[in-house]
């Protein structure tokens, strides 16, 4: 086939776009010096905290150190048991096990990939049989889609945990109205380059609106700091974004929502011309999704020959994730929710994530979408 390649994301169209305002952005950082908590920090945490319509929103350095923050901030420790889906990023699972405290995987709906909460109890079962102490739900909002925070909350407040929410992929949706980053009692989110909202280097942010959640996250950003430099009252990490980075996200942040309005657009699209097969994600009522990926699911026996199919018409696709976590060496001491992760380890066999990001046209969707039919 001698046709372009269709790449699973594509980032140079969107920089095209804003690049005179990019460099006009680095310029001005270059121009005042302060790379470290420079005044653009300020202004992108300002801009976030409005976009979410929350009190508080605390940049810091990865979605990962953003996840590592948010359980410092909960007293995460050792004897903790923290539930979490079966099936994501090992960034969700990785900081639980480093702050000492056990993930308890939950099986993940088979249509939403996210954490089932009829799931849950078997959880705490499974947690409080091994003498460990339910404390909080990690949960995750796969692909883009935020899990159903309501029906958590609801668990979450008649056993008296907290939860946080592993936006990652997140960032910009929305359920019931209400934007993502408000919907936790503390929000995760990255900034990784390929994430709906992404800088060029490494980026996360957290969202709260407890104003003693908010003071703990920003002592915990930089050592534990108290109301003095060389005061240290609790254990911290150097959790900071960047200002380049920060000035990267404020122009990036200007054509945000219509990036996103653009991402609905091209799932729209997908799902319209996939609806008769049953293979396309499905979309909780009154959600959205920030369509961090647009995730198939195929039967087992058919996926990588049809993986494959697209690949020879130059079209990308991704496996997300090849492995449930309790597969991974890593977890192999961790514990798994009464009723066992059977939708967890099916995905990985069945899951294919095709081309998705703002600026795929709509010729180049038909040719995913017309080899995709044909391969089916
Ligand atoms: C990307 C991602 C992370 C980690 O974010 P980084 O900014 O890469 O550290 C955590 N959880 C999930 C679900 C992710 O997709």
């Amino acid at each position: 086939m001698d046709q372009s390649s269709i790449p699973l994301i594509d980032l140079k169209a969107q920089q095209v776009l804003i690049r005179p305002a990019l460099e006009r952005a680095i310029s001005r950082v270059l121009d005042h010096g302060q790379y470290i908590m420079g005044p653009e920090v300020a202004e992108l945490e300002a801009k976030l905290a409005k976009f979410v319509g929350v009190k508080h929103a605390i940049s810091c350095s990865s979605g990962t150190d953003a996840l590592l923050m948010a359980m410092m901030a909960k007293g995460v420790r050792s004897g903790d048991a923290v539930l979490c889906p079966g099936f994501t990023y090992t960034a969700t699972p990785e900081l639980i096990v480093m702050l000492g405290a056990m993930p308890v995987f939950v099986d993940v709906a088979a249509d939403t990939f996210n954490i089932d909460v009829t799931r849950l109890d078997g959880g705490l079962w499974s947690a409080r049989r091994h003498g460990l102490r339910p404390v909080g739900i990690l949960a995750v909002d796969l692909f883009g889609q935020p899990a159903d925070y309501s029906a958590l909350g609801a668990f979450a407040e008649r056993e008296g945990l907290w939860v946080i929410a592993d936006a990652a992929q997140s960032f910009g949706a929305r359920q019931y109205g209400r934007p993502v980053g408000s919907l936790a009692d503390i929000t995760a989110t990255s900034f990784f380059p390929a994430k709906p909202l992404g800088c060029y280097g490494d980026g996360g942010a957290l969202f709260t609106d407890d104003d003693t959640t908010a003071d703990r996250l920003r002592s915990i950003r930089l050592h534990g700091r108290g109301s003095t430099k060389y005061d240290v009252v609790r254990l911290g990490i150097n959790g900071r974004l960047d200002t380049m980075q920060a000035a990267v996200l404020l122009e990036k942040l200007t054509i945000f929502a219509s990036e996103i309005e653009e991402r609905l657009n091209v799932a729209s699209r997908y799902s319209e011309a996939l609806c008769e097969t049953g293979v396309h994600p499905y979309v909780l009522d009154g959600a959205t999704s920030a369509w961090a990926q647009y995730t198939i699911t195929l039967p087992a026996t058919r996926r990588d020959h049809i993986r494959n199919a697209l690949a020879e018409q130059g079209i990308s696709t991704e496996i997300y994730y090849p492995r449930a976590l309790d597969e991974q060496p890593a977890y192999q001491n961790c514990l798994i929710a009464d009723g066992g992760i059977p939708t967890a380890r099916s995905l990985p066999r069945t899951s294919l994530s095709l081309p998705m990001h703002p600026y795929l046209s709509i010729a180049d969707q038909k040719r995913v979408i017309d080899a995709l039919l044909a391969a089916l």
